[in-house]
Formats: C-alpha cells, structure tokens, sequence
C-alpha cells in the first residue's frame, strides 16, 4: 500500500499548532494525549505524535528510535494516569480505508473505563 501525503489541515495539526484547543491530559517533546470529543467509552483519550505520520505504517517506517520510543512510553503512562491499568483497557489504530480512519494523522485510542465487550463484532 502506497502511504498517502501528509495532509497539514488535518484537526490534529490543527490541535498540534495551538489553531484548535484540545483537552490535554499529557505532553512531552514527541507526544501530545487528548480527551476525545466524542468519547465512546468513560475513557477515550487519544495519543497523537507531534511529528506529521499519516498512520502507524508511516511511523514506523520514517519516524526516529526516539519519537516511537517516546510514543510507546505514552500510551503506558497516559492509560497508568487514566486509572485503566489494573482493569484493563483498549488500544486502537484505526488505519486507512478499511480501518476506517478519519483523521489521517496517527493517533491511538485509549479506551475503558468499563467492561467493553468483544473486540469486533461478529460478521453476519
Ligand atoms: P479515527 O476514526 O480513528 O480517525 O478517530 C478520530 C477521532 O478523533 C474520533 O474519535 C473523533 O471523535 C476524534 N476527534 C475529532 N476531532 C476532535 C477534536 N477536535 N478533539 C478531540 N477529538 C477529536
């Protein structure tokens, strides 16, 4: 799969130049972590690096040691701030067309807060 161009009028850009407010749960140099506006669970945050990857494929392949470094430390320390740790939590990247993805800037759900049932629903 050919990776898309990034595109910088995305809503998380916009969030990562100070054009939009966010509701910042954490920060550090490579990561910024946000309450999602429309949550789908007690917790929904979302874990965005401030580098400009379209998705996880795009992070992976061109983002440095430190910046996915700094993204892997993130996603445990925001879940361990939002208190999901110990009954447990979801972690999604929703990637592309199938993944159905919005927002084509990489970003990964926290969710729980509450039992949340199967991982997918079953195919009828
Ligand atoms: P996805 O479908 O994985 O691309 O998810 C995009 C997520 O971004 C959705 O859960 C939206 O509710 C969330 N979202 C969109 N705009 C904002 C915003 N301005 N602040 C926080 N979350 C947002």
């Amino acid at each position: 799969m050919s990776q898309p161009v990034y595109d910088d009028q995305n809503i998380f850009a916009k969030i990562l130049r100070g054009e939009i407010p966010c509701n910042k749960v954490d920060e550090c140099d490579h990561t910024l972590s946000f309450h999602d506006i429309q949550p789908q669970a007690p917790v929904h945050i979302l874990v965005i690096p401030k580098g400009a990857y379209v998705n996880m494929t795009d992070f992976s392949e061109n983002a440095s040691a430190e910046e996915q470094t700094a993204y892997l430390a993130a996603l445990g320390r925001v879940a361990k701030m939002a208190g999901v740790t110990k009954d447990g939590y979801r972690l999604i990247a929703n990637t592309g067309q199938h993944g159905h993805q919005d927002v084509p800037h990489l970003h990964m759900h926290i969710l729980g807060g509450h039992a949340l049932g199967r991982m997918l629903p079953a195919r009828s």
